[in-house]
């Protein structure tokens, strides 16, 4: 048996495996009966835009947000690499747990804000280097999250090796980390992750217990599929390209199709994959 509406849809996915990974499945995700749902924001639930701050929320989306925690017993969360601060100004009124900077920063379903202790001391020195570096490549923009810096290139992707090269040669200690994302490097604490992140958000209600669902678009969010995966799970990658995730889908409004459906109660609970 296939799973409804969506089946006959062209986008079945299938991803090129990482780390090992189970082979992708098509077309469709499954969608459990008491899911536990994280989901990535930049080019999973909203376009990525050439600057961060460029990016809006659609219509969908906003009918979306408002019914998800209905369909979920309240256990959905946005993880992303954004701030808390700015997952609210973008998600608002929508006062969803969301784990910002990757992690870091997360606010859990009861409202408390957890910040990771961190040690910093290493970013002055990469902040003055980086904001030299992004000073002399117009179009380069600096994000200074507090807790991680990012160098997006979107503007200029003909500097993309320039970018890459400059952050591996920075002196960085070992409790750093570099992430490459979509036309963005980012420098962060290596101790928190989006994996970590959904974990530590299943071990709490009203998430304990459920089956974790997790969508998102970059290599930062493997660390998320490889969680959700060991946790029995249902990872989906958006887009192309190397994964860890079981399934994929082609694009934004593809996720929205699909989760439309699913708190719509029109796709099947369990979901077969295709032969
Ligand atoms: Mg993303």
């Amino acid at each position: 048996m296939r799973c409804g509406i969506l089946s006959s849809r062209a986008f079945a996915g299938r991803a090129t495996p990482l780390y090992g990974a189970r082979v992708i499945r098509a077309p469709l995700p499954p969608w459990p009966p008491e899911p536990a749902v994280f989901l990535d924001l930049d080019g999973t639930l909203i376009e990525i835009a050439q600057r961060p701050d460029e990016v809006t929320r659609s219509a969908r989306l906003d009918v979306l947000l408002a019914r998800l925690p209905g369909a979920t017993s309240n256990a959905v969360a946005i993880v992303s690499g954004r701030t808390v601060a700015d997952l609210d100004r973008l998600l608002a009124p929508h006062g969803l747990p969301v784990a910002g900077i990757h992690g870091l920063e997360r606010r859990r379903a009861d409202g408390k804000v957890i910040r990771a202790p961190v040690a910093l001391d290493w970013m002055q020195g990469a902040r003055d280097a980086l904001d030299r570096f992004a000073e002399t490549h117009p179009g380069l923009l600096l994000e200074n999250k507090g807790a991680s810096l990012a160098l997006h290139y979107r503007s200029r992707p003909e500097l993309e090796d320039a970018v890459q090269q400059f952050v591996a040669d920075l002196d960085l200690p070992g409790a750093a980390e570099r992430l490459q994302g979509r036309k963005v490097v980012e420098i962060k604490p290596r101790q928190m992750n989006k994996g970590a992140a959904i974990r530590a958000y299943m071990s709490e209600p009203p998430f304990a217990g459920r089956i974790p669902v997790f969508a998102g678009d970059d290599v930062t969010d493997e660390s998320g599929f490889v969680a959700v995966n060991e946790l029995g799970g249902v990872s989906v990658k958006v887009g192309t390209g190397a994964t860890a995730a079981s399934w994929s889908l082609p694009g934004v409004s593809d996720v929205l199709d699909w989760l439309t459906e699913a708190v719509s109660g029109r796709q099947s609970s369990t979901g077969v994959p295709a032969a």
